[in-house]
């Protein structure tokens, strides 16, 4: 199958660390939403402002740089909105505030869906490569703010008289988790998500070399192009 499961939902969320993350992760799949015509929604949680080795950049310009580039990423795979928390790169905590903030934004959006970042891995299997910080806490973050916080009315009595009222997320697909059990085909979008992952130029070094470099990886893989998650349904 590989394809999106059958679903009636009419919003979908990505909750993750920095500018660059969604495509990342998971653009293919974020593509395939839009053109379902579900309307996608980032939450950024972090302004990106350590993604560089050029200590001539300020962090000012680096955020402004980042910005453009992740609106012109998520142009390209049909995404709705963009909200930027502006918390500093590398300082991402699971705190209560945090949580407020996130759970305000789902109770706005009103997500069926929430695509995040698995907490719990730590290094991935079988690279090796270790997980950034930001995103195992990005992870937390999301998954908390959905379960228990967005859909009980005793989190954060101060939304309820901000006009909030609780809302309950479906399904949350965690990104590239170590337990996958949901694989999606992307070919269709494979060109596609390549192209929205060019947009973020201060990341990906030369192009023409970043692009042979993605394709080859693909190639090593047998079968079609996947993005996986752990998918956790909600009942
Ligand atoms: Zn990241």
């Amino acid at each position: 199958m590989k394809k999106i499961p059958k679903n009636t939902w009419k919003r979908a969320m990505v909750i993750m660390a920095h500018p660059d993350d969604p495509e990342f992760f998971c653009g293919g799949t974020i593509a395939l939403l839009a053109q379902q015509g579900i309307t996608v929604t980032y939450l950024l949680l972090t302004n990106g402002n350590k993604g560089s080795n050029d200590p001539h950049l300020s962090d000012a310009a680096l955020c402004a740089i980042r910005r453009r580039e992740q609106e012109a990423a998520a142009r390209k795979l049909g995404v709705q909105e963009i909200i930027f928390l502006d918390h500093n790169d590398g300082e991402l905590e699971n705190s209560v505030e945090i949580r407020r903030e996130v759970v305000r934004i789902i109770r706005q959006v009103q997500p069926q869906l929430v695509i995040a970042n698995d907490p719990s891995v730590i290094f991935y299997v079988p690279s090796g490569y270790i997980n950034h910080a930001d995103h195992r806490v990005a992870g937390y973050i999301a998954i908390d703010a959905v379960f228990p916080a967005a859909g009980n009315p005793h989190f954060f009595p101060e939304l309820l008289r901000e006009g909030l009222e609780p809302h309950a997320v479906q399904e949350i697909w965690l990104a590239r988790s170590n337990q996958s059990d949901l694989e999606i085909d992307i070919s269709a979008v494979n060109e596609l998500r390549l192209q929205a992952l060019l947009e973020h130029r201060s990341q990906i070094g030369e192009p023409e070399e970043f692009l042979a470099r993605m394709r080859k990886r693909q190639e090593k893989e047998a079968g079609p192009p996947l993005e996986t998650f752990k998918r956790l349904v909600m009942r």
